[in-house]
């Protein structure tokens, strides 16, 4: 296209455009926001709008432009958001009326995933981070930043590592260099469902220049205060972050000042799998928060309880006096009902103070905003109160680092209205008596009217004439308004103006009144403009304190989580766990949290379960499907991690030596596997956990080696319990259906067979869901598949071809005297067993001959075929 037909705001567009390429451009012109070309044909499809062109004329070079009127704004940014899109919004920065020549635009705001600061944008539930990855001789570094809250970490990962952090964070936009696209780490970026990768320059991730801006963001020239090497990889990670943020949110960052260096040694390592499999916080079929354990201990009243509660869930702790510090303040708060009901009555009206400093620091906040806050600061006081003189070492902290912020919320209390409206150029936000000009500029403009009196029985005085009336016009505004006939005889004072003759009557001005009238009608827009410079005034004091407040949020934030989790544990029947350093869990009549909570009192059967040095450290569940073995072994998992994260755990008693690393794994048919096959990925996620597994470390397997042929299987499963016992020793539960495996207990002296109780009689079969000692010795498929509805025949027909299995290869086809000796012949077993089996079926069918068969004599076969196969 030939640049000079460009016209002057096509070439501002275009320079505006050319700043941020990636960015979608709302290009904001008169009352709609336009997008061109390309960000046209892109917006279009997104948001469902219009595909126009500017200049119809040049047929297909026309440029492509889609847009929307102002006011929907917010609604499709949140679309575009959503969309994982990033979108510059450009204002005219100046009044058109008073423009000369091209209005000024700029871009005053750009929106992106992980930038959010906006309530309606976000999730109030949910933290929503914005993260950096910089690779450095294949190291890497990993920050992450909540924009929405001020939360600022980083610490540096392996490969491995940065998937299952980028798993756990669940971010919505990452910063990658422009020179490390084709990085392979980028890859397990674009795994990540939902995370916008957003390119940037090289140079944000160089060392000195992110130090640089490290240092200027957090007011400091080191940053070991934090406990942080600056010369660490992750340091140029979070120095690019800080550079984006000030290019985005084009304000200050004042709630940005803390960073807090994430120490993986301090917390339970858990892949993505892991949490899946155990569905911490989303279910694995359906990735829904209903159902999760997440959403089964959630008693928190407060947005900004939720997150953090989501927070220590997903990063259980692994030393005990940090779990310690927890444990006993749930206990205060549990022994408390008075406390607890207090703290929850004052907490259930906070708002969202953490996201509302952030949005009052990064000049986000409106009026309504600030009301919010000042309201919640007044809670402090009571919440506080509540929190002294308590025993526990947590929540006397949480008193003292609960800053009151009196000032703050006196200045609010003072100069907002209760319920200000939302448009911040139009007065109505400021109380009377906080400001001596502005109760002025309002006395001028609704006092007008007895001004006007006054002034009015004065010139009837002045002049005599009785019916002399002040009046108002569009065209010259107040005027004094005499009758001809009134005028008769009297004389008009020589400062009254002739404007206007109408019928019978003339129409002067003077200059008092115009006086008067300039000052009317300007007090209402001074006022307001006033107002609205008092609000920004207001905004950038609470600003100011945006480190105390994101700090007081905090404090809301524990308190409410250790409040929640205390009535978790009175109201679900929990019990304080002994978390204590040896390698072992002792749980007396333990419950999977989730299914307790949905199943009628009672209904659940608890479990005992002992692991340890004395106790052995495989529990071995065998028993059919259906028995409750995945839910035994699953919520010995779940009661690991509730106690590392600080909370009571569903049992009458529970000693749980400290896990490092908690590995979970269902069988491959639970889990749909994506592009790979499903037992690739089984065995994939076998060897990681064999590999990574340490004596301190708690392993969940279900169903190993289902994904492949039943002896391969029986092998594999084999061969992993024995490298889990001879190698690792760490604490192991493993379910199964092949009761072949309880041959193992002969040989491995720390090995323990379990088996689910199932009660037996003509026939008919009842899950117990006990767990036993010692191995279970029949499979109850067949019952099973009854139960499920398989149809008669096929239940025959299987019991028929189990018949004969058992008469060829005995009854017991594992039984091995060494390990694995059948593995050579099992696969040839396994494809000859159905060839070898007599069936009428296809006997009649190999009978058959084709070349002879009438179309007749085909149906007839046919029909017998069908009565064959029942
Ligand atoms: P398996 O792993 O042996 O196939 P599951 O653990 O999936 O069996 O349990 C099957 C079903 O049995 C569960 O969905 C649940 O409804 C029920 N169940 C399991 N354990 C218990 C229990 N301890 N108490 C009550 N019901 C249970």
């Amino acid at each position: 296209m030939s640049e000079p037909s460009l016209t002057p705001m096509m070439q501002q567009y275009r320079e505006l455009k050319a700043r941020d390429p990636e960015a979608l451009l709302l290009f904001r012109m008169g009352d709609f926001y336009e997008m061109f070309g390309e960000d046209a044909e892109r917006g279009a499809a997104l948001l469902g709008l219009a595909l126009t062109t500017r200049d119809k004329d040049k047929g297909p070079n026309a440029l492509p432009m889609a847009g929307f009127p102002h006011p929907a704004l917010e609604s499709y940014l949140a679309k575009l958001v959503q969309a994982g899109q990033r979108a510059a919004v450009c204002e005219q920065v100046e009044d058109p009326r008073f423009a000369k020549g091209l209005v000024k635009r700029e871009v005053v705001r750009v929106v992106s995933p992980g930038t959010l600061t906006d309530e309606a944008l976000l999730d109030p539930k949910a933290a929503n981070y914005l993260v950096a990855v910089v690779e450095v001789k294949g190291k890497l570094g990993l920050a992450w930043v909540e924009v929405s809250t001020g939360q600022f970490s980083l610490t540096g990962v392996s490969r491995t590592e940065l998937a299952d952090e980028v798993a756990r964070l669940n971010p919505a936009e990452a910063l990658v260099s422009e020179l490390s696209l084709d990085a392979p780490w980028v890859r397990t970026l674009r795994a990540q469902p939902g995370l916008a990768i957003t390119t940037r320059p090289s140079w944000d991730f160089q060392a000195e220049q992110a130090r640089k801006a490290l240092h200027d963001q957090l007011g400091t020239t080191t940053l070991t205060g934090f406990g942080v090497d600056d010369e660490a990889i992750e340091v140029r990670a979070a120095g690019a972050l800080v550079a984006y943020l000030r290019e985005t949110q084009k304000s200050s960052l004042g709630h940005l000042t803390r960073l807090a260096p994430y120490r993986r040694a301090d917390t339970m390592a858990l892949d993505e799998m892991t949490r899946r499999s155990l569905e911490l916080t989303r279910t694995l079929r359906e990735g829904k928060r209903e159902g999760s354990l997440l959403q089964v201990i959630d008693r928190t009243v407060t947005p900004m309880g939720a997150r953090l509660l989501a927070d220590w869930l997903t990063t259980p702790l692994t030393r005990p006096d940090l779990i310690a510090a927890r444990h006993e303040a749930v206990a205060e708060l549990a022994r408390d009902p008075s406390l607890r009901n207090d703290l929850r009555d004052a907490l259930g009206e906070a708002y969202d103070l953490e996201r509302l400093a952030a949005r009052a620091a990064t000049g986000r906040a409106m009026p309504r905003d600030l009301v919010a806050l000042g309201k919640t600061l007044a809670l402090l006081p009571r919440i506080k109160a509540r929190l002294t003189a308590r025993r526990s070492r947590r929540l006397s902290e949480l008193e003292t680092a609960l800053e009151l912020c009196p000032e703050i919320r006196a200045e609010i209390a003072a100069a907002l209205v209760e319920s200000p409206p939302l448009p911040l150029k139009e007065g109505g936000l400021i109380k009377d008596g906080y400001h001596p000009e502005l109760d002025e500029l309002r006395e001028t403009a609704r006092g007008g009217k007895s001004w006007i009196a006054k002034y009015q029985a004065e010139q009837v005085r002045r002049t005599g004439i009785d019916n002399l009336k002040v009046g108002f016009n569009q065209v010259f505004g107040y005027y004094i308004e005499i009758s001809h006939a009134q005028a008769r005889g009297k004389t008009i004072p020589a400062d009254f103006i002739r404007k206007q003759t109408v019928k019978n009557a003339e129409r002067y001005i003077t200059p008092e009144l115009k006086e008067y009238e300039d000052r009317v009608l300007k007090a209402e827009d001074r006022a307001n403009a006033l107002e609205y410079e008092l609000f920004l005034t207001l905004r950038d004091r609470v600003a100011a304190e945006a480190p105390r407040l994101v700090q007081a949020g905090g404090v809301l934030a524990q308190a409410d989580v250790l409040r929640g989790l205390a009535e978790l544990a009175v109201k679900q029947g929990y019990c304080q766990p002994e978390v204590v350093a040896e390698p072992v869990l002792e749980i007396e009549a333990g419950r999977h949290p989730v299914l307790d909570a949905v199943m009628p009192p009672g209904d659940f059967v608890p479990n005992d379960t002992a692991l340890g040095p004395d106790a052995g450290t495989i529990l071995l569940i065998t028993g059919p499907n259906m028995a409750g073995k995945s839910t035994a072994i699953r919520q010995v998992a779940l009661i690991a991690i509730l106690a590392q994260m600080g909370s009571f755990v569903p049992a009458s008693r529970a000693r749980v030596g400290i896990v490092d690393r908690l590995f979970a794994r269902v069988g491959a048919t639970d889990e749909l596997s994506r592009g790979q096959s499903t037992f690739m990925v089984e065995m994939t996620e076998t060897a990681n956990i064999l590999n990574n597994a340490t004596p301190q470390s708690l392993v969940i397997l279900d169903e190993i080696g289902r994904g492949t042929s039943t002896f391969d299987g029986i092998s594999l499963a084999w061969a992993i319990t024995e490298h889990l016992h001879d190698r690792v020793g760490c604490r192991t539960l493993f379910a199964t259906h092949y009761h072949e495996l309880v041959e193992l207990e002969k040989t491995k002296p720390r090995l323990r067979n379990a088996n689910v109780a199932v009660l037996e009689s003509e026939g008919e079969i009842v899950f117990l869901h006990r767990i036993v000692p010692g191995g279970a010795d029949q499979s109850y498929g067949i019952h099973v598949a009854r139960l499920a509805g398989v149809p008669a025949p096929v239940l025959d027909r299987a019991r028929e071809i189990l018949a004969f299995l058992e008469k060829q290869h005995g009854p017991d086809p594992g039984h091995p005297s060494g390990p694995i000796r059948k593995v050579k012949t099992g696969r040839a077993l396994q494809n000859s067993l159905f060839a070898a089996l007599p069936d009428p079926l296809l006997d009649a069918l190999r009978q058959v001959d084709l070349a002879s068969l009438t179309p007749e004599a085909a149906l007839d076969l046919l029909k017998r075929l069908r009565e064959l196969a029942g």
